[in-house]
């Protein structure tokens, strides 16, 4: 099956190309191509968007749940309803996030959430099946966090890290951890940052009251990522600098950050994206079940949590969003005067790299997944392409 798309412009994200040409071929990108520069060839169809933008599916490495579904119990229907309303925010891959719960109930909901990814693995989108966006890998926020900066995790679940916990969550998601938070000043977690790197985990710091020198020891020890910069972390001081001094300062460290303009306020918004600049800054939506909902009371693992006005809260404190990834884009382009390209980027390109996806995820080129999204020229989401289909 062959099909080419057109529109006015194709950002790669980090090239654009006016009057692009995709060519996809059973899935996945056969080429990227500009009309001035190749005709279409006779026998495939074209399909034009117009004036739209085409742009990669975005990636959304931390996200707990929408559509009511929350991923700590999601059935694999649950999870495929999930799926349906994140390509209708151009969401075409993510991070099922797990939220500190007992290990039992922990270890069960990655024994599902690595069912769901590994039939996403050997499954190509066939006709008639809906299009969803794809478990890609599982992060793990908690257990390893610290009391003092845990937010709304139920401290008596908290756990001391040892590699010997660590490894039995691993072998409950059979391998599909791809991303784990962790507060690195605990007693026993460079250890558990060094095993977790060993085994390509992508490492971040967060819910921490880390010094400066204690995050520099988990850089030391493999840890390469920051989880939802500022909000539970030990706040800047510009004499105590702390774990934000290093998460802003250190170019070994990607970070990302949850761009609603209510978990941080918008101009410390575009001061985070100038200090990790264009191919570090990384946007999440930390979503969770309610999102796509009405207001009320939802569930977030073991947590109840009160939605008004935007805003997620249990026991007065911040309990993840209600944020789409295709509104923090667009955020972006108006907190920080970035460029929908640039704002894309840090959507796609960055997370894909960030949480070391390998596969040419979160980039328009030859052999990537044809998951694409087709936006406005400012940023709408119209459609979303996954896997070639849903045009
Ligand atoms: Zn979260």
């Amino acid at each position: 099956m062959r099909n080419v798309f057109t529109a006015n412009r194709l950002y790669t994200p980090v090239e654009e190309v006016l009057n692009p040409l995709l060519v996809v071929e059973d899935g996945r990108i056969a080429e990227v191509a500009s009309r001035s520069a190749k005709e279409v060839s006779g026998n495939a169809a074209l399909v034009d968007f117009g004036d739209a933008v085409l742009a990669p599916g975005f990636l959304d490495i931390h996200l707990h749940g929408g559509a009511g579904v929350d991923v700590m119990w999601a059935a694999q229907q649950d999870l495929q309803r999930l799926g349906q309303f994140l390509t209708s925010h151009g969401v075409t891959g993510y991070f099922p996030t797990t939220v500190t719960a007992s290990l039992d109930a922990t270890c069960a909901a990655l024994d599902r959430l690595a069912d769901a990814i590994e039939k996403g693995q050997t499954r190509d989108v066939a006709a008639g099946d809906s299009v969803e966006a794809r478990p890609l890998g599982i992060h793990l926020e908690g257990p390893f966090l610290s009391h003092k900066r845990r937010g709304v995790h139920p401290p008596e679940l908290l756990l001391a890290p040892t590699v010997e916990t660590f490894d039995r969550l691993w072998q409950a998601a059979r391998g599909q951890v791809r991303m784990m938070t962790i507060a690195p000043e605990i007693p026993g977690a460079l250890e558990v940052i060094a095993e977790a790197a060993r085994r390509h985990v992508c490492v971040s710091i967060g819910h921490s009251d880390a010094v400066m020198a204690a995050a520099q020891d988990a850089v030391n020890a493999g840890a390469r990522h920051a989880t939802h910069t500022f909000n539970a972390m030990r706040p800047l001081d510009h004499r105590d600098p702390g774990i934000l001094g290093e998460v802003l300062s250190d170019d070994r460290l990607s970070a990302d950050i949850i761009a609603d303009g209510i978990h941080v306020a918008p101009p410390v918004v575009k001061l985070f994206l100038q200090a990790k600049g264009y191919e570090r800054a990384v946007l999440i939506t930390d979503s969770i079940s309610a999102t796509g909902m009405p207001e009320g009371r939802y569930q977030l693992g073991p947590i109840q949590v009160d939605v008004s006005d935007g805003r997620c809260t249990a026991n007065g404190s911040l309990a993840g969003s209600v944020l789409t990834m295709d509104r923090a884009v667009c955020n972006v382009t108006q907190f920080a005067r970035w460029s929908l390209k640039d704002a894309i980027r840090a959507a796609t390109l960055n997370p894909a790299r960030a949480a070391g996806l390998t596969g040419d995820r979160g980039v328009l080129s030859k052999g990537a997944p044809a998951d694409f999204t087709v936006l406005s020229s400012d940023g709408e989401v119209r459609k979303t392409i996954v896997r070639g289909r849903g045009f």
